[in-house]
């Protein structure tokens, strides 16, 4: 999974400076914003379900944000049309991804999760700014660059993939956004496509800061590699505990340890710096010790991490069996979800087709 923008820890600095914006939000939405609470957007590309990399990098700090601030979270269909996919598999992927995040705890009712692509707000303002956004910045975006140098050919959409990012952000007058260090970048860009959009048509945007958080890049099971469903090298998060345990067992673990009686190194270990995000402090450091000292061994330790995995991921793939027993009510939050969106979003597009001297669209 690609994810557009991911998230922060709910330890980051957050200062209440644009309240009036998030206030503004209420009127609109079922979820009200309360006064102080910051607007926050973040997207995720579908990729159907995610793994454990991408529920400790990010589902879990969506999950804090929605008790915090006024939360849009968007399944982003449209980035996701940059790269090739096949078309059968979209919905899927979509229904699939949505079913996970509320599984993992987003609530309906207190953040607004939706899918891009139903609130066609989204691509008239992308096009509207791309009327502002700069070319030479765009094609120095990292991410572009990279990402033009492995595709067979370079479409459009790539290249003015940030533009869209910048509207996804800007229809919700977002002040904050989740980023990770590879996502500052687009942010900057957006703050940039503000900057020329108040000084051309006038002042209405204001820029979004980035919620900063640790960075956390969580490796795949070969150690080597980030986690990564094309990969093959992940846990999902909706796995089967048998699955989770096979997996666990033959994840990668310190090449120097040849014997049982040799010590550990648990500070350097794959598996023992994942034990941290899965058990309680005391039972990190007993396994660590006893990897230290020698008292136990990889199958020892693993076992322990497994069970501790099965634990943790229990109440989510609970939820994911109940939501899943209902047919339909995937679909029916996500559409409401995108009423609630496309409210905010068309207060936005009528105040930006006022200053641009468009035509007001009829109800
Ligand atoms: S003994 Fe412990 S620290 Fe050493 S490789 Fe195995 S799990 Fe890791």
């Amino acid at each position: 999974m690609a994810p557009v923008m991911s998230v922060t820890t709910s330890s980051d600095p957050v200062t209440p400076e644009s309240t009036a914006t998030a206030g503004s939000a209420s009127a609109n939405g079922a979820v009200t914003a309360r006064p102080g609470r910051e607007v926050v957007f973040s997207g995720m590309q579908p990729s159907g379900g995610f793994h454990i990399g991408n529920y400790l990098g990010a589902v879990r700090d969506w999950v804090t944000l929605q008790d915090q601030h006024r939360c849009f979270y968007c399944v982003v269909d449209l980035h996701a049309l940059t790269q090739s996919y096949d078309a059968a598999e979209m919905k899927g992927r979509v229904l699939d991804m949505a079913v996970e995040l509320l599984a993992c705890g987003i609530d309906p009712e207190r953040a607004t999760l939706f899918v891009q692509s139903e609130v066609a707000e989204h691509s008239e303002l992308a096009w509207i700014l791309s009327c502002v956004a700069p070319y030479g910045e765009l094609s120095r975006m990292t991410q572009f660059k990279e990402k033009g140098e492995r595709a067979e050919y370079v479409n459009t959409g790539l290249f003015t993939y940030p533009v869209l990012m910048a509207a996804d952000i800007l229809l919700y007058r977002a002040t904050r956004v989740p980023v990770g260090e590879d996502q500052i970048q687009h942010l900057e860009l957006t703050r940039e496509i503000v900057r020329r959009f108040n000084n051309r048509w006038g002042e209405l945007f204001k820029e979004p800061l980035p919620l900063h958080r640790e960075p956390l890049r969580i490796l795949g099971l070969d150690g080597k590699q980030k986690m990564s469903k094309s990969l093959n090298n992940y846990v999902g998060v909706g796995d089967a505990p048998e699955v989770i345990r096979k997996k666990i067992s033959n994840a990668f673990t310190d090449e120097t340890r040849l014997r049982k009686k040799d010590p550990g190194h648990p500070e350097s270990c794959y598996v023992c710096g994942l034990q941290r995000f899965f058990s309680p402090e005391a039972k990190v450091a007993e396994l660590h010790e006893g990897c230290r000292t020698a008292r136990i061994g990889c199958v020892d330790s693993k076992r322990a991490l497994a069970e501790a995995m099965v634990e943790t991921l229990a109440p989510i793939g609970e939820r994911k069996r109940q939501l899943l027993s209902q047919p339909g009510r995937v679909e029916e939050i996500l559409h409401a979800g995108a009423e609630q969106a496309r409210r905010v979003a068309r207060e936005t597009l009528a105040e930006v087709r006022e200053r641009l001297g468009l035509l007001p669209r009829r109800p």
